[in-house]
């Protein structure tokens, strides 16, 4: 999915926009809004006007040709002498998306706020800097980016629980951004395991949110691709068998006990009516710690015997690892 054509930013001159007369007679199609100016990024001297969507940004070329070749060589093309200008200067429009770019111009012009060690990066600025990094091949700032798109890798099922985890994520995000990861991987084919990790995470929103999308504050409503909304509901199904199947399989598996009947207590606790949200869910690497079933649990190890409760959680741990290791077959993800 990574086309070629991504990597040849889309300018459109202006002068190829068609005669106002024309562009009256369509009454159908209404006009787009006015360009607003960026608030930040409008600097009076700036000396070339770059627009994406609705929105302005007036910074400096040489800027803009010492961080990426692709500006470099889109400057040093011939300005035809009928160009739009804006206030005198070369108006330049992008087939970007106005966040996306404010993000990269922001680090470009300002970014001091994104090299700090101590304080965390959003998501938003990340996908930003890693799709238009590569776009207009800001090398350092993609590889940057990179760097801590990588580090939400969920590792181990031990250390899935980081991303969810606000203390211990290495990004700010928000709901939404959830699915924003899900797609940027396979856009740029960054990883399989990484993919599927981002899979497994949008199987545990709900369904309304995996079809209608989830909305940013941002302004706009984050949704999956076609691809990966397919993957999704393939993978929830899958994932809600597979948690059915690993509690039948850990209930059969264990041992008579000579204390007490813990193994017919867990049969009856996990499969007593009203509880079947515990075997039915699409979390199954999260049997013992999903918060919302966390009284139930509890109730449950309260009449077990410890030695009981100790091979109980061996045997879903091994589980847990067993699926997780081959969590790319839920999702039947193309090989
Ligand atoms: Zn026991």
């Amino acid at each position: 999915m990574n086309s070629d054509a991504e990597n040849q930013p889309d300018t459109q001159p202006t002068t190829q926009t068609e005669p106002p007369n024309r562009k009256r007679a369509r009454v159908d199609s209404p006009e787009p809004p006015e360009p607003k100016r960026h608030e930040k990024l409008w600097f009076e001297d700036g000396n070339v006007v770059l627009q994406a969507g609705d929105t302005m940004f007036r910074v400096y070329r040489g800027m803009l040709c010492n961080a990426s070749v692709i500006f470099r060589d889109m400057f040093s093309m011939p300005q035809p002498p009928e160009g739009e200008t804006i206030e005198g200067v070369p108006h330049v429009k992008l087939h970007d998306s106005p966040w996306e770019l404010a993000d990269l111009l922001d680090v470009l012009y300002d970014g001091k706020q994104f090299v700090k060690q101590s304080t965390k990066p959003r998501w938003t600025v990340v996908q930003s800097l890693y799709r238009l990094g590569s776009k207009y091949e800001v090398l350092d700032l993609r590889d940057a980016a990179l760097h801590y798109i990588r580090r939400l890798h969920l590792g181990t099922p031990q250390k899935r629980k980081r991303l969810y985890d606000s203390t211990t994520s290495p990004v700010i995000y928000e709901p939404a951004d959830i699915i924003a990861m899900a797609n940027l991987i396979p856009e740029f084919n960054i990883g399989k395991v990484l993919h599927v990790g981002f899979l497994y995470a949008c199987c545990q929103l709900t369904v309304k949110e995996l079809l209608d999308g989830i909305p940013h504050s941002r302004g706009y409503v984050e949704r999956l691709t076609p691809d990966n909304l397919r993957w999704c509901m393939e993978g929830r199904a899958n994932l809600i068998v597979a948690s059915a199947e690993m509690v039948n399989r850990c209930i059969i598996g264990m041992p008579t006990c000579p204390h007490a009947d813990c193994s017919r207590i867990l049969r009856h606790q996990i499969t007593q009516e009203g509880h079947s949200e515990l075997l039915y869910n699409p979390n199954p690497l999260g049997f013992w710690e999903i918060p919302r079933f966390q009284d139930r649990y509890n109730e449950l190890k309260s009449y077990m015997c410890p030695a009981c409760l100790a091979k109980v959680q061996t045997l879903f741990d091994t589980r847990k690892q067993d699926l997780y290791l081959h969590m790319d077959q839920y999702f039947k993800l193309a090989t």
